[in-house]
């Protein structure tokens, strides 16, 4: 193979075959899959190049899905998220299918429709290691898992921290009826208030044993 590349020239754009649809150095890409049963591939384009005879190749950054990384799945993992990739790859362009956008996770969060094309990413993945970047990620909610944005949260009134109906025992419709939500841990805290602002005559042990027998 000769070292130096005869006719090749970069592109500022590519129109995906069969559309009029324009993509850009920068955007991302939706691309076939060698298998048409599996999920079409997600990539940030690098560059496009043509060749002496037109053909046109496509440098690419590519995005894994969860269940392509080492450590697969996982429950916090919503099923629009991807992982920036250290993998580079050169494709043919005419594997483009589609154009995506892969938000911030902030923006995603924000969207107020999320549309076929809407995907976002939190996390840099290495694939030697199987490693993320961060490492390290805000919990909520009693189960102190991360923030799987296909999953109803509520917040706390009190502590402002963010509740999953089913960790506090509702159910959707039930947390949705509510006007003002707060955990159980802070409800607690109202009430030892209460009870300090009030006066029980019954002694502490003998009003909770009634209570749990009615
Ligand atoms: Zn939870
Ligand atoms: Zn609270």
């Amino acid at each position: 193979m000769a070292k130096t590349k005869p006719g090749k020239k970069d592109l500022n754009s590519y129109t995906i075959r069969g559309t009029n649809k324009i993509v850009r150095p920068g955007d991302c890409v939706l691309m076939r899959p060698s298998d048409s049963d599996n999920l079409p591939y997600v990539a940030r384009v690098e560059k496009f190049e043509a060749d002496h005879r037109n053909s046109v190749k496509v440098h690419v950054r590519w995005y894994y899905r969860p269940e392509e990384s080492k450590g697969g799945r996982r429950q916090f993992h919503g099923s629009k998220e991807l992982f920036l990739s250290d993998h580079y790859d050169v494709q043919s362009a005419q594997t483009i299918e589609g154009k995506c956008v892969v938000h911030s996770f902030k923006n995603y969060t924000k969207l107020d429709n999320v549309g076929p094309e809407d995907y976002y990413c939190r996390f840099e993945y290495k694939t030697a290691t199987g490693g993320f970047t961060p490492d390290r990620v805000a919990v909520y909610c009693k189960c102190e898992m991360p923030y799987n944005p296909d999953d109803l949260m509520v917040q706390c009134e009190g502590c402002a921290d963010w509740f999953h109906p089913s960790c506090m025992g509702m159910s959707i419709d039930e947390i949705k009826k509510l006007e003002h939500f707060v955990c159980s841990d802070c409800s607690g805290e109202e009430e030892a208030k209460e009870q300090m602002n009030s006066f029980h005559v019954s002694p502490e042990a003998e009003r909770k044993r009634r209570k749990r027998s009615g």
